[in-house]
């Protein structure tokens, strides 16, 4: 594939009030129209933040007349996630950009839709939050991106770039990876990407197979990345703390052995590669019982099923 050269060389639980002896119904109230403190705001670089809270990290560029967002956790959230953006800046939130469609990075879409001027995401989110959305009453859907990138083709790469009072944002669909609608958001003068979910920091990555997700695809965009990201760039991942080139090259390293591991035992099953595969050599990434283990990894690896841990 063809480097992205211009971008690489510029570049709740709601906290239940247990103090409050609160009955179920007014709990529920409460936790409707009390704005949930869970979120943590920490400057990426000059005008580039990162707000910590449930779910996916959300990504705040703020140029010299607007606000831009990546990303937006849970509809519930919303009153605290505004809060945390206004602890940085009162300038008005213009576009609001999806990585992908998985509910927490999305699920705020629904009422900040009535805010910002755009949503813009690629295709294939549009169209999966519109299947979703398809299943729900009429007054509970709402948010869905407007301005959409790329084909329903997930192969197809596509770009879109962003000129916000000066300001350059890409955004770069470089094909299946974590799912079929990823985007990556880079902000070139700054040297700040935000990767969505396409990087997993902490804890072992989820490939969402049934969304179109590809384990070869994310090797594949993880290692592109990492071979044109400038040295000085800072990455939010969808999970796990801001950093930087370092920890994207380790990123890569861990994913090239995951392939290497499973792609040199054919036919043996996903227990067997996870028992037999170096754990210990990759201390960052962690497994999570109820969602991504050893065995969901090499399962989306061997494209023998789900990346996560699935309930009956
Ligand atoms: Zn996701």
């Amino acid at each position: 594939m063809r480097a992205p050269t211009a971008f690489a060389s510029a570049l709740i639980a709601l906290a239940a009030s247990a103090a409050q002896p609160l009955g179920a119904h007014a709990r529920h109230q409460a936790a409707a129209t009390e704005p949930a403190k869970v979120h943590k705001v920490e400057k990426v670089a000059e005008n580039v933040y990162c707000i910590f809270g449930q779910g996916g990290n959300i990504g705040l560029i703020v140029t010299s007349r607007h606000a831009m967002l990546i990303d937006d956790q849970f509809e519930r959230l919303v009153p605290g996630l505004l809060e945390a953006v206004r602890s940085v800046t009162d300038k008005p939130i213009k576009y609001l950009i999806n990585t992908h469609a998985h509910p927490d990075h999305v699920g705020g879409n629904v009422v900040l839709e009535k805010q910002v001027s755009a949503i813009i995401a690629h295709t294939n989110v549009r169209q999966r939050m519109a299947t979703e959305q398809a299943k729900l009453e009429p007054a509970k859907r709402g948010g869905l991106p407007e301005l959409a990138l790329g084909s329903e083709d997930a192969k197809e790469q596509a770009r879109l770039n962003i000129h916000l009072d000066g300001t350059e944002v890409h955004l770069l669909h470089m094909g299946p990876g974590h799912t079929d609608g990823d985007v990556i958001v880079g902000l070139p003068s700054a040297l700040v990407m935000h990767m969505g979910d396409l990087f997993f920091l902490g804890m072992l990555p989820y490939i969402d197979t049934g969304s179109g997700g590809s384990f070869d695809g994310l090797v594949s965009q993880v290692s592109s990345v990492a071979a044109w990201i400038p040295d000085g760039a800072r990455i939010i991942p969808g999970h796990g703390p801001v950093c930087g080139k370092k920890e994207l090259l380790r990123y890569r390293d861990f994913l090239q052995a995951v392939q290497a591991h499973a792609k040199a035992r054919p036919g043996r099953n996903v227990a067997a590669l996870a028992a037999s595969f170096d754990q210990a050599a990759w201390p960052e990434w962690k497994p999570r019982t109820e969602f991504v283990t050893w065995e969901t990894l090499f399962s989306a690896a061997t494209g023998k099923g789900p990346g996560r841990v699935t309930r009956p």
